[in-house]
């Protein structure tokens, strides 16, 4: 039996309370915006400041190798695996407030009402917030290292765009780097993971839906693509006689919503967002253009037909165009399926507390896309207002976000007791 005092109760100004203090730590105020970069003195304040309101709120406080930061509400049962719910509060320069910070500030909120009202969970309970996953040194480190994805490698020579070096970084923060490796966790210690985050798109906001359920986490592959030709005076070289590997770039642009029509689905996306062209004159035929692929969806069949196709595509382009082509895989993630019996049992409790929400997918990725290689896991969104964010103007209501936290709670209620189901949908 559930031994509850009282009902478990989200409270909205101690949630408002806590988003006020944090959002002042990293604060620009001249731009308005957040810089709470991974390891930096405003993040690492951060981290001192959510372990004391963890103690405040009655948890266990833990920073493990990789200085994620976690509070624990034992459960009854302490042997069983554990429920984690987490995201980050690191930030990307001129961030807004509720990126990351909301999945960690709500599920604190929903430990500290349990703990309050005497609630004892079955299953113990664990909010985690973790390190960098804004990708100052790539991304989702500190759940890369939980869920035993780091590498010796990465440790050893992973930069930020200063050139400087994250081992460096840790030991200056008196951390032990090599001690990040120990962070890993067993799958078997672990129930499922859940994680709140703002939607980051316009889909929730422009449909006045409060809540989406997410479904599938995107997988990308991102390129560094190279065209050569060759450089040459812009008004002596004939038309037909031009090795221009900017058209050849352009072509490609052009073809890629064929690509998409021909292979992908209604959920992929393609982006060329950066392009360079050498020697880079007005009077120049440009010899090189060098450009970025971005390629996004939620089926891993699909990405891999796009990144067949594409390839097919640059090698037709540069064979007609006397061009030579090569390409880098800059990253390749996996796109992941959350868990079928914990959705259900969100879809059951939006509907008990009557929020409008939909079933939808992730065009963003979060640590929740490492934890769901080792664990059930969901996430929920609540709506990001015009689509916003990584801009001081992300904004969700007060109500969106009390919506979130209470279906956030409502599910924790019952998955502390229940743990994950395959029958959970009755
Ligand atoms: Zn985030």
């Amino acid at each position: 039996m559930v031994e509850t005092k009282e009902r478990a109760e989200v409270s909205l100004p101690r949630l408002q309370r806590r988003f006020k203090e944090l959002s002042d730590i990293g604060l620009d105020p001249e731009v308005g915006g957040l810089y709470r970069m991974a390891f930096t003195q405003e993040d690492m304040e951060a981290r001192s400041w959510l372990e004391k309101e963890m103690e405040d709120a009655g948890l266990v406080v833990a920073r493990d190798g990789a200085g994620n930061v976690s509070g624990v509400l034992e459960g009854r049962e302490p042997d069983l695996p554990r429920i984690l719910i987490g995201s980050h509060l690191d930030t990307v320069p001129c961030a807004g407030t509720l990126d990351g910070s909301l999945g960690v500030l709500s599920a604190l909120e929903c430990l500290h009402a349990m703990n309050e009202a005497g609630f004892k969970p079955k299953h113990s309970l664990e909010v985690i917030s973790f390190s960098d996953e804004e990708g100052r040194f790539g991304g989702m480190f500190g759940s890369q290292a939980v869920t035993g994805k780091l590498t010796p490698e990465t440790l050893h020579n992973a930069k930020d765009l200063n050139g400087v070096k994250l081992a460096d970084v840790l030991e200056r923060r008196g951390m032990d780097p090599w001690k990040a490796l120990e962070a890993v966790r067993d799958p078997k210690s672990l129930e499922c993971y859940l994680e709140l985050h703002i939607e980051q798109g316009p889909v929730l906001d422009v449909a006045r839906e409060q809540v989406g359920l997410v479904e599938d986490i995107t997988g990308l592959f991102k390129w560094s693509v190279t065209l050569r030709g060759e450089a040459n005076h812009a008004g002596t070289t004939p038309m037909d006689m031009r090795q221009d590997a900017f058209f050849g770039m352009a072509e490609f642009a052009y073809q890629i919503d064929r690509v998409l029509e021909e292979n992908g689905s209604e959920r992929s996306r393609a982006t060329v967002g950066k392009a360079e062209l050498l020697p880079g004159s007005a009077n120049t035929v440009p010899g090189e253009a060098n450009f970025s692929l971005d390629v996004r969806d939620t089926d891993p069949e699909i990405l891999r037909q796009l990144s067949d196709q594409f390839r097919r595509a640059l090698s037709a382009i540069a064979r007609r165009r006397n061009l030579m082509f090569e390409f880098t895989v800059e990253s390749e993630i996996e796109p992941v399926a959350c868990s079928r019996p914990m959705l259900d049992v969100l879809e059951e409790k939006a509907k008990d507390l009557g929020l409008a929400y939909r079933r939808m997918p992730s065009g963003a990725a979060h640590d929740a896309q490492m934890m769901a290689t080792i664990t059930p896991t969901v996430m929920l969104f609540v709506p990001s207002r015009g689509g916003k964010s990584h801009s001081p103007q992300e904004w969700t209501s007060w109500d969106d976000i009390f919506a979130g936290t209470n279906l956030l709670m409502e599910t924790l209620l019952e998955l502390s007791e229940t743990g994950v189901t395959d029958s959970q949908e009755a």
